[in-house]
């Protein structure tokens, strides 16, 4: 076939190298279109927040009612605690980082189905990745969403360099879904202020950090993290969701307000 019709870059990537670097810079001259771009993605951590039940949840769900019909959420999933117990139990049963992450999945379902049957009677529905085609009805119809923040690669997971912990949880898979979709902001909604220069819980002198670039972050080489240290790879390369919040969701307030686009918590943004 000759394909006359094509550009010149149509050519080079039909009959060219898909490895050679030209055709590949080729096709990021022009910036990907942004799908939905009145669209927050917002993660809901799973052992940060959906483990501490009714005290943190309820008043987040409220909090998400009072946003229905001023913004659109798509709404992700954690896995936490009982995620953290199956990867024990799996490590100790010899099994690999792709089935782990096959468990993680369904814990990250268990905790979206959790946020699901609260907010049924709003008329939000839960969705699984074969029905990401539905999104976009729903989130005009209903104004939300609910999706499991573990990236569909079930036993397609690559291995870690360190160890066997699936290393693309749900934060990298939540995150993914606002860079795809060129959605407006990605919040992480947890229970803490945002980042710190390490962590709060066992650092009482850590410091607070309001805004900080992904080079920056990662030149400071903290000994941990509040979001998955693969956010921050993807972030670089991100096409349109070069920023990320993370909220402290037991502050009731602190979700609109990022909603809204104010600076709470942490901004962290790639340079
Ligand atoms: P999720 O519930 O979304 O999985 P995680 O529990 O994985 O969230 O991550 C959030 C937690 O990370 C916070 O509860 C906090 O205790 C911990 N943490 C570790 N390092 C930091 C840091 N540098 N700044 C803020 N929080 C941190
Ligand atoms: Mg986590």
């Amino acid at each position: 076939m000759s394909f006359t019709n094509l550009s010149e870059l149509g050519r080079s990537l039909v009959h060219g190298s898909l490895s050679d670097p030209e055709v590949l810079k080729g096709t990021g001259r022009e910036p990907p279109i942004r799908i939905l771009p009145n669209a927050t993605v917002i993660k809901v951590g799973g052992q940060s927040f959906i483990d501490r039940g009714r005290t943190a949840v309820f008043p987040l769900i409220d909090e998400i009612v009072e946003n229905l019909g001023r913004h659109q959420m798509i709404i992700g999933t954690g896995g936490g605690s009982r995620a953290r117990h199956a990867y024990s139990v799996a490590v100790d049963l010899g099994l690999p980082t792709g089935v782990m992450s096959v468990l993680g999945t369904f814990v990250s379902m268990q905790n979206a189905r959790l946020i699901n049957y609260l907010l049924a009677k709003h008329g939000i529905p839960f969705i699984e990745p074969a029905q990401f085609g539905q999104l976009p009805h729903y989130l005009a119809t209903r104004g939300a969403v609910i999706f499991f923040g573990m990236p569909p690669y079930t036993f397609w997971q690559e291995n870690p360099a360190l160890g066997r912990i699936p290393p693309h949880r749900t934060d990298a898979g939540a995150y993914l879904v606002s860079e795809v979709f060129g959605c407006k902001r990605m919040i992480f909604v947890k229970d803490e202020e945002g980042l710190y220069t390490a962590d709060p819980k066992k650092d009482p002198s850590a410091r607070f950090i309001p805004r900080i670039s992904v080079s920056e972050l990662k030149a400071m080489n903290l000994p941990d993290l509040a979001v998955e240290h693969p956010v921050l790879d993807m972030m670089e390369n991100a096409a349109s969701r070069r920023s990320i919040q993370i909220i402290n969701g037991l502050e009731k307030g602190n979700l609109t307000r990022a909603l809204n686009g104010e600076p709470v918590g942490t901004v962290i943004y790639a340079d």
